[in-house]
């Protein structure tokens, strides 16, 4: 079996995921793998494990286990999650932005769900290093919305 994407020491956080090959925009790399939670169901989780908690539209959740939930955040990503139903359920997918060079890091916009902006700038802080970073992986729509 050849990889796509395969987990290495980061340098933005822990391990991190990263290209095994060329890879093309629009490629499908890996699936977000893990235990599923029914809608309105949450794990208890420390912070880390906040990070790996994938809610999908449907209202369901993932609390990630395999290598897709390794990939860090970044504000200018090069990948991005997309759901698909597939076997009667949402599933989600990374998938390349752009090409991606082999050894590069995939990174995604993780646009968390926060409650107010001191937890966005305090608890999600980021430092990806990307020239546009916007300082939180919060979902910056969300706080637009609030500081209204
Ligand atoms: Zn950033």
């Amino acid at each position: 079996m050849i990889f796509k994407v395969t987990p290495k020491r980061s340098g933005l956080h822990g391990k991190g995921l990263f290209a095994a090959k060329d890879l093309s925009a629009g490629e499908r790399l890996i699936e977000y793998k893990g235990i599923r939670y029914e809608k309105g169901v949450v794990p208890n989780m420390d912070i880390d494990g906040l990070t790996k908690f994938l809610g999908l539209s449907d209202g369901s959740g993932i609390d990630g286990t395999g290598w897709a939930a390794l990939a860090n955040h970044g504000c200018n990503p090069n990948s991005e999650l997309r759901e698909s139903e597939s076997r009667g359920r949402l599933r989600a997918w990374l998938y390349a932005l752009r090409d991606i060079k082999q050894g590069e890091e995939i990174l995604w916009d993780y646009r968390l769900e926060v409650t107010s902006t001191k937890e966005a700038y305090s608890l999600w802080s980021c430092a990806c290093g990307a020239d546009d970073c916007r300082g939180t992986m919060a979902n910056p729509e969300r706080l637009r919305k609030r500081k209204r």
